[in-house]
């Protein structure tokens, strides 16, 4: 199994590579997927975030309110921990459950927003970072979800600089160009990179 970690910047184009990986064969784990899911409705996970934040994290349906999870729980740092200290494990476990669900031979991309940013880099055999143009991005992000500019530019700056992503990439991507070029950049790396050193790990590392 090779895994892959791949990451970028908002609307940098994580979700549209990882789309085109998955079609290639890749197992795609998407990161933000699993955090949602491990509070769904239902689940212990959100039982126990209104035990620690009260009812008003709630909905009138009954799903986690976002936004108002968001004011409580990163208004102090040991909020912020509180909560890490619920998500963080179920979001490990599952993880951690999906890769052992995949096949030896498999090539494993883990989609993680914040990979550079959560230092998790070791944890892969190559790190594959996405980029884009700023201006692109905004635009994107703007025209695909409605964000507006102002809202891209400061989540921007939050996360990790182009250069911190440059010294954790084994791999760097640019998706500055159309989608088309983007496509054909993901199936060469997947022809001429991926696939090879899939193979090349599995012969290295024969299971008993
Ligand atoms: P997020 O961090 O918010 O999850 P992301 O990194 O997954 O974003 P995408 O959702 O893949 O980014 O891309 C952002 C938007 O830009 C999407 O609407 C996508 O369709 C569009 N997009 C991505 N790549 C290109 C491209 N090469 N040309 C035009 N539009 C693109």
């Amino acid at each position: 199994m090779l895994r892959v970690g791949l990451t970028g910047g908002i609307g940098a184009g994580k979700s549209t590579v990882a789309a085109r990986l998955a079609e290639l064969g890749a197992t795609v784990i998407d990161a933000d997927r699993i955090a949602r899911e491990v509070v769904e409705p239902g689940t212990d996970g959100l039982a126990e975030v209104v035990e620690t934040f009260g009812e008003d994290v709630l909905t009138p349906e009954g799903e986690l309110d976002r936004a108002a999870l968001a004011a409580k729980a990163f208004a102090d740092d040991e909020s912020r921990a509180r909560l890490n200290a619920i998500t963080h494990p179920r979001i490990g476990r599952r993880t951690v459950e999906l890769m052992g669900q995949a096949t030896a031979d498999a090539i494993v991309v883990h989609d993680v927003p914040l990979l550079v940013e959560g230092g998790m880099g070791a944890n892969y055999h190559l790190v594959l970072v996405v980029d884009a143009d700023e201006d692109l991005r905004v635009r994107r992000l703007g025209e695909s979800r409605g964000m507006d500019a102002e809202d891209a530019r400061a989540r921007i700056a939050a996360q990790a600089t182009r250069e911190q992503r440059a010294a954790a990439a084994d791999v760097w991507l640019d998706n500055s160009g159309t989608a088309d070029l983007v496509q054909a950049q993901v199936d060469a790396l997947w022809h001429e990179r991926l696939v090879p050193f899939e193979a090349n790990v599995r012969r290295r590392r024969p299971r008993a």
